[in-house]
């Protein structure tokens, strides 16, 4: 179901809009356009489809890319079909790629004038990026920006590392850092941008490759340390795709950095977008790295409408995309910047809801502009790109103990003030695998927090911690809090149970303070000091501070009486 269908009805517009877009740029006594001189396939397009390899007629020959295409796979061109399609299929005459990109010309008229209009669009596009782009730690280029100079040897704006202001080679790689360890900051800086804040990322991505400064020294850390460093950056599947990363490449590469977008795509957690960002940034292979940003502006450059969600790779409108993409980028001499501008340019003009067209450097040549500008049935380039329709998350609800313990001894020191609560480690592999949270477990709907056993399901992993000891406990409700996952949104429902130690308890062995469940889950009790360096899922950061509102809820209105107390007493000059 696409929410945009009736925008079909915009196609007959299209085709003479490009006509009329093509004409604008053709030379009145252009000759005819050279046939091509040869086809070839770049690795990018082995992303696009194994069924339909879209060519691109290049003005060289590239035979070692040539080489790198992938042929269609046998078993992959039948499919599930029945014997019948399938002979049906293969008695079918083959297609050329030719005829392929045609196809997609047809069904999206506005791709013409991009492919005649491209050596200019990225021209315009590489000009806009040098004056205005965003300065960033992991942009190290002669063309790239960077802050004013430093006051002190590590100067900057704290967003720049000194090494910043050494020199680059002819291709734009700084000389200071070798080629592979610049490939490794700027896969770091790749994964960690992926749903996240790019200003939030130069952060962390500073703080991360000054304790890894490269792929062995990460291959060595634990997963435990680099959930603490990635602490707060959210989607923590991300800080194990990185460790997973590094000890691939230094257990299979070598330790060396795979510099091409086919060996990149073998990285654990390194998709097609991410093994075509590193490639073109750190080691100049011209190939499009799509990701949103860039899928947004080719839709609305190229005008593809009804042509099914482009963020699906099968769709037509994805391989509109991907040829949009690819025919900008072809031939360019500095593809990692290019490739950078595209993203930079979704992120802060082409923007989903607010698209600022009067300062696109794209402005001139956009299809999507010009049939707003036309008033087109009522077409706003912000109806780009089409989506299908999500299904429905998944609701769940869960009980979470918030379990604190007070008083008693702990690491052989007693002390009442002495405070821990209590974590568990999620199993490897599932939703947040790996991460420690509370004590926590699903409930059916038919349970209420008021009901005896809406509690009871975590119960065997509280029993498993030293809750046998001599406590005096305490539980009150703390309230819900949700959380929205990809595929699933998560109601806790979040009690806190004080578990207190008697005075005569202080001389008792102390308890121990980690072990294993009976199921041989991770437990362990940590201070409210450590609970903050920890990697712990925002679910859990939201619980927690459910219950430091509560407790500054309960300090307030204390604080308020002795202020009053303070204020009356100040009133009689005491
Ligand atoms: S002109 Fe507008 S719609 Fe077109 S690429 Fe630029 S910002 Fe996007």
């Amino acid at each position: 179901m696409h929410a945009l269908g009736p925008i079909r009805a915009l196609r007959p517009r299209l085709q003479r809009l490009t006509a009329s877009l093509v004409k604008r740029r053709t030379p009145i006594a252009a000759e005819p356009r050279d046939p091509p001189r040869d086809i070839a396939l770049r690795p990018s397009h082995v992303f696009l489809s194994r069924q339909i390899p879209i060519a691109v007629a290049r003005s060289r020959p590239r035979a070692h890319l040539v080489a790198m295409a992938v042929p269609p796979s046998p078993k992959r061109v039948n499919g599930n079909k029945s014997p019948k399609a399938a002979k049906a299929k293969a008695k079918a005459p083959a297609r050329s790629p030719t005829e392929d990109i045609e196809d997609l010309i047809g069904k999206h008229p506005s791709l013409a004038s991009i492919r005649d209009d491209a050596p200019r669009l990225r021209d315009e596009l590489l000009a806009w990026y040098d004056k205005s782009h965003r300065i960033l730690p992991w942009r190290r280029n002669f063309h790239s920006h960077h802050a004013p100079p430093p006051p002190g040897p590590q100067g900057g704006d704290g967003c720049e590392p000194k090494e910043y202001w050494a020199g680059c080679d002819e291709t734009g790689a700084p000389t200071n850092v070798p080629r592979d360890q610049y490939a490794y900051g700027v896969w770091v800086s790749e994964i960690m941008s992926q749903q996240t804040q790019i200003e939030r990322v130069a952060q962390y991505w500073l703080r991360w490759t000054e304790r890894w400064p490269d792929v062995s020294s990460l291959a060595s850390a634990t997963r435990e340390e680099v959930n603490e460093l990635w602490a707060g950056l959210g989607y923590y599947r991300r800080a194990g795709f990185l460790l997973d990363g590094a000890r691939h490449v230094v257990d299979n590469c070598d330790t060396i950095f795979p510099n091409d977008a086919k060996g990149l795509a073998n990285v654990p957690g390194v998709g097609p977008y991410t093994a075509a960002a590193i490639a073109s940034i750190a080691f100049d292979e011209p190939v499009a790295a799509v990701d949103g940003n860039v899928i947004r502006v080719c839709t609305r450059l190229a005008a593809v409408t009804g042509g099914g969600d482009a963020a699906k790779p099968s769709s037509d409108a994805a391989k509109a995309v991907r040829l949009c993409a690819d025919w900008l980028i072809d031939d360019s001499t500095r593809p990692g910047d290019f490739n950078q501008a595209m993203m930079e340019l979704g992120a802060t003009v082409c923007t989903p809801k607010a698209p600022a067209c009067g300062q696109c450097p794209l402005r001139v040549g956009c299809a999507g502009a010009a049939l707003e500008s036309a008033g087109s049935s009522g077409f706003k380039v912000t109806d780009l790109p089409e989506k299908e329709k999500k299904p429905e998350k998944r609701e769940e609800r869960v009980a979470v103990r918030v379990v604190e313990r007070k008083g008693g001894r702990r690491d052989g020191v007693p002390g009442p003030a002495d405070s821990s609560f209590l974590l568990v480690r999620r199993p490897e592999g599932g939703l947040l695998g790996g991460l420690w949270e509370f004590p926590s477990a699903n409930v059916p709907d038919n349970l209420e927090p008021g009901d005896p056993d809406f509690y009871a399901s975590c119960a065997d992993v509280v029993h498993s911690c030293g809750s046998s000891g001599k406590f005096s406990k305490s539980r009150v409700g703390l309230g819900e809090v949700t959380h929205t996952f990809s595929h699933v949104r998560h109601t806790y429902v979040a009690q806190h149970e004080v578990w207190e130690t008697s005075a005569d308890d202080d001389g008792d062995e102390a308890p121990p303070t980690r072990g294993d469940t009976a199921g041989g889950r991770e437990w362990r009790w940590v201070t409210a000091t450590e609970l903050q360096t920890l990697g712990l899922s925002s679910g859990v950061r939201k619980i927690y501070e459910l219950l430091t509102k509560r407790e500054q809820a309960k300090k307030a209105p204390r604080e308020s009486a002795i202020g009053k107390l303070f204020a009356k007493k100040a009133k009689r000059g005491e």
